[in-house]
C-alpha cells in the first residue's frame, strides 16, 4: 500500500466511526495546495544538476500551515501527500493551532558539500517563497535537514520579504530558534514512553529498549531512556545495527559518530542488520528513522510488547493490523513524535515575541502540551475500546472539523 492511501485508510476508518458529512470527508482528503519545482543546482565541479522539490499544504482551517523539510533520496510526491496529512492530524491531537503540510526534495544530502546544500535549498526557496511564510505555512527541519538548512532558509526567505523569523522553525538557538527544540521530538518520545509504561506497570529499570535510527530523534529518545534507567541494548543508523545485550552507553556512541561520521565500526557492540534489530527480544522497539520498515513480512517476528512510532509511518497498515491481533501496544506517529511540531510552535511564538524563553519554561510547557494530549488519547482509547492510533485520527478529525465548521469552510 502506498503511503497516502495508508493514511486514508486509518482517516476512513475513523470518519465512519464519526459518521462524518461526506462533503467535509471529501475537502479532508483533498489537499488544499501542492506544488512541485524544479531545482537546479550548481555543483562545486561548475556543472549543473536538477532536482525536483516538493510542498504540499494539506489543511489550514485550524491556522497556518506546519510541516518538515526533508533530503531523502525516497522522498516523492505521493510520500510528501501522506505526511502533510499527518501533520494536520498531528496539530490536532496535541492542539496547537496549526494545519498540516510537509517538504522535501528527492537527494542524499550526504553525496553534497555544505556549499552545494546552502545553493541547494536557497534555490528551494527561490522556488516557492511566494506560498509559504509566517501565517500561511512554516517548514522545519525533518529528516536530512537541520539547524543550518533552516538558517540558510531564513536568510533567504527575508531577501525577498524581509525579516521574518517566524517564516520556518528548528533554527539555531542563536539565530531565533528556540532552545529545546534540538532535542524536543527524541524527548516527547521518551516522556511517552515512560507514561506507557506507568500505565502498564512495568519500571523503566526492567525494560529493554531498541531504537532503529540514531539521528536528531533517535539520539535525544536514547538520551532520555537512558536517564531515565532503561536499558538501551541496540541503536541504528543507514551503516547497519549495534547490539550489546549487556547495555549500550548513548554518550560512547554519541563521540564515536562524531569522530568517524557514523555508527559505522563501534567496537563495543555486536554488528547486527537493521532488520534484526526490528525483530530483537526487547520490551520496547522504537523505529526513528524512515517509514514503512515493519510490513507483512516481519511484523510477525517483532518480539517487543510495545512499539513506538518515533519515525512518520514506519509502520505499514497490514503489519499494524497484525500487532493489534497480537496485542502488540502501538503508540502511533501522530502523538509519539508530536513534541517536535509543539515546541516549533513554541519557537513561533517566540518569533512573533522577539523574546526569548528559558529552557526550562520550552520544557514546562512541553511537558504540558504532552500530558494533556496522552490523557486525551488515552482516555478515548480506553472508553471506545480501540486502538491509540484510531483515538488519535477521531480527536483529530473532530477538532479539524469544528473549526471548518467555525470557518465557514462547510
Ligand atoms: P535524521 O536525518 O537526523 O536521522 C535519521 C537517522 O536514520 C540517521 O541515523 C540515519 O542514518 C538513519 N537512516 C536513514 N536511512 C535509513 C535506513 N534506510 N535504515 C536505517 N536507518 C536509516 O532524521 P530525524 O530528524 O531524526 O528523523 C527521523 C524520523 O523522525 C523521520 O521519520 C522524521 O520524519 C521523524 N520526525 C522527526 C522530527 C524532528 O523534529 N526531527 C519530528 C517528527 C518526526
Amino acid at each position: 500500500m502506498k503511503s497516502f492511501a495508508a493514511v486514508e485508510r486509518y482517516f476512513n476508518q475513523a470518519a465512519d466511526r464519526l459518521g462524518l458529512d461526506p462533503a467535509i470527508r471529501e475537502l479532508m482528503m483533498i489537499p488544499y495546495r501542492e506544488i512541485q519545482v524544479q531545482v537546479p543546482v550548481e555543483m562545486d565541479d561548475g556543472t549543473v544538476r536538477p532536482f525536483v522539490g516538493y510542498r504540499v499544504q494539506h489543511n489550514n482551517a485550524r491556522g497556518p500551515m506546519k510541516g518538515g523539510l526533508r533530503f531523502h533520496p525516497q522522498v516523492d510526491l505521493d510520500e510528501v501527500r501522506s505526511l502533510a496529512a499527518l501533520m494536520t492530524w498531528k496539530c490536532a491531537v496535541v492542539n496547537i493551532p496549526f494545519g498540516g503540510a510537509k517538504g522535501g526534495i528527492a537527494v542524499d544530502p550526504r553525496h553534497l558539500s555544505t556549499k552545494e546544500k546552502e545553493r541547494l535549498t536557497r534555490k528551494f526557496v527561490d522556488g516557492i517563497h511566494e506560498v509559504i511564510g509566517p501565517d500561511t505555512d512554516i517548514p522545519a527541519p525533518d529528516m536530512g535537514t537541520n539547524a543550518e538548512v533552516m538558517a540558510w532558509f531564513m536568510n533567504h526567505y527575508a531577501r525577498y520579504h524581509g525579516f521574518s523569523p517566524a517564516c520556518i522553525t528548528g533554527k539555531p538557538v542563536e539565530m531565533y530558534g528556540s532552545p529545546g527544540r534540538e532535542e524536543a521530538t527524541g524527548r516527547g518520545v521518551g516522556i511517552f514512553t515512560l507514561k506507557l509504561l506507568s500505565r502498564l506497570g512495568r519500571l523503566p529499570s526492567q525494560t529493554t529498549v531498541a531504537i532503529q535510527g540514531f539521528g536528531n530523534v533517535g539520539t535525544h529518545t536514547a538520551e532520555f531512556l537512558r536517564a531515565a534507567d532503561c536499558k538501551l541494548v541496540a541503536v541504528s543508523d543507514v551503516t547497519g545495527a549495534y547490539y550489546a545485550p549487556a547495555g549500550l552507553n548513548v554518550r560512547e556512541l554519541e563521540s564515536h559518530i562524531i569522530k568517524h561520521g557514523s555508527l559505522s565500526g563501534f567496537p563495543k557492540a555486536e554488528h547486527i542488520t537493521n532488520e534484526d534489530l526490528l525483530t530483537l527480544e526487547v520490551d520496547v522497539l522504537i523505529p526513528a528513522a524512515i517509514g514503512g520498515v515493519l510490513t507483512e513480512e516481519n511484523a510477525g517476528k517483532v518480539k517487543a510488547s510495545i512499539i513506538i512510532e518515533a519515525a512518520n509511518e514506519p509502520i505499514r497498515p497490514e503489519a499494524d493490523d497484525l500487532f493489534e491481533e497480537r496485542g502488540i501496544l502501538v503508540l502511533p506517529d501522530l502523538l509519539a513524535n508530536a513534541g517536535g511540531v509543539t515546541v516549533s510552535y513554541f519557537e513561533w511564538v517566540q518569533n512573533r515575541q522577539i523574546f526569548q524563553w528559558a529552557h526550562n519554561r520550552v520544557r514546562q510547557e512541553l511537558d504540558r502540551v504532552l500530558d494533556q494530549a496522552f490523557e486525551t488519547i488515552w482516555n478515548r482509547s480506553k472508553d471506545e475500546n480501540i486502538s491509540l492510533r484510531q483515538a488519535c485520527y477521531l480527536v483529530a478529525i473532530e477538532r479539524v472539523a469544528r473549526a471548518m465548521h467555525l470557518g465557514g469552510i462547510v
